[in-house]
């Protein structure tokens, strides 16, 4: 949450800069509120108390998500229409990296997952996945995959403890606010 929160500002702080609108506290606002909004799924399938943890359902198709927003965004103009597809776009990088089994880059043409770089691995498995550039997870495949590979205490295991992944969202969370405000 606190990295998305911070590319939302980012993706402020670069549309400032190419679109020559101000960078006012409001607009970093809605550059995080952007960055965050392709969560509401996981507040939905919370609340109807499905596996929210395990996938991402709704609104987590970047190839349908980004331009149908960025179109509804431009009526208010091309500069939200630009800050939504940055903010939104960071955030499902984000989500490709490290945690969950990768986003739907390519839906609705396929419904593979999509990851980058690196999976984060519990300490209690014994059974670790290959470092790899890109994995491509079968949609039918990720509960199984779960079961194996995954670990249901997640968020504690990572937010909570001095994990790199979360050290590292938290830096760059703060670098945004940082650069933000010496840009005031
Ligand atoms: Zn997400």
């Amino acid at each position: 949450m606190f990295l998305d929160i911070g590319l939302g500002i980012f993706a402020a702080m670069a549309v400032s800069a190419l679109w020559d609108v101000p960078l006012t506290l409001a607009f970093a606002a809605v550059g995080a509120c952007f960055a965050l909004l392709p969560d509401l799924d996981f507040v939905f399938l919370a609340i109807r108390r499905r596996n929210a943890l395990h996938h991402r359902e709704g609104l987590h198709y970047p190839l349908l998500f980004v331009p149908i927003g960025a179109f509804i965004f431009s009526w208010f103009g091309g500069a939200w229409a630009l800050l939504f597809a940055l903010a939104s776009l960071g955030h499902f990088i984000h989500d490709s990296v490290g945690i969950g089994w990768g986003v739907q880059w390519l839906f609705p043409f396929t419904k593979d997952h999509y990851s980058f770089f690196y999976i984060y691995k519990p300490r209690w498995r014994a059974e670790y996945l290959p470092r790899q550039w890109l994995y491509i997870w079968k949609h039918d495949e990720i509960d199984a995959l779960d079961a194996r590979y995954g670990d249901p205490d997640w968020i504690r295991n990572i937010y909570s403890t001095w994990h790199p992944y979360a050290v590292a969202e938290f830096a760059v969370f703060l670098a945004a606010i940082c650069l933000f405000w010496l840009l005031q």
